[in-house]
């Protein structure tokens, strides 16, 4: 089921979430449409704050489908290293229209609960490093213009709150 996606402007998205208990058939239930609307916008990764639901849990895909292989679901994920660095153009879907150049990682090394419960790893270089790092500030309540200096994060906003006085955000 594709769920709405929250934009900017929606507290959820700027509150830290809860960590998961215990993978249950509703979770599994909400991982598979934040896989299907993460597909449907497209996008390369989506976090559960996104779809309203304050938990964390995040999926990624850098193909955006093209590779089976490629998706990863990650549940109560952590950081376990983060090297280098990277400086590449970014978006998000609750920020629709709107992108900038934000500095992440170049190589992120990250643990959690797979969908099955198990512990997993994954590491990721370039595109995928940088969805991670996106990812993980979302369960923290942080989005890529957090990141952004002053004159620019605040042009971002100052256009989102003219777009949402005119009904169109
Ligand atoms: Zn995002």
């Amino acid at each position: 089921m594709l769920r709405p996606i929250l934009r900017l402007g929606d507290s959820i998205l700027t509150e830290p979430t809860q960590p998961v208990d215990a993978i249950t058939p509703e979770l599994d239930k909400i991982i598979d449409d934040m896989i299907e609307t993460m597909y449907a916008a497209p996008g390369v990764g989506l976090a559960a704050p996104q779809v309203g639901v304050p938990l964390r849990i995040f999926v990624v895909d850098p193909s955006m489908g093209r590779d089976p292989a490629a998706l990863i679901a990650m549940v109560n994920p952590e950081f376990v290293s983060r090297e280098g660095m990277q400086l590449e153009e970014e978006g998000c879907l609750s920020v629709p229209g709107f992108n900038a150049t934000v500095v992440r990682p170049m190589h992120a090394v990250i643990k959690g609960l797979n969908r099955s419960g198990a512990e997993e790893v994954r590491e990721g270089r370039e595109l995928l490093a940088r969805a991670f790092q996106h990812e993980m500030d979302h369960l923290d309540g942080r989005l890529f213009i957090d990141h952004l200096r002053g004159i620019k994060r605040d042009m971002i906003l100052r256009r989102i709150r003219k777009l949402t006085r005119a009904g169109k955000w």
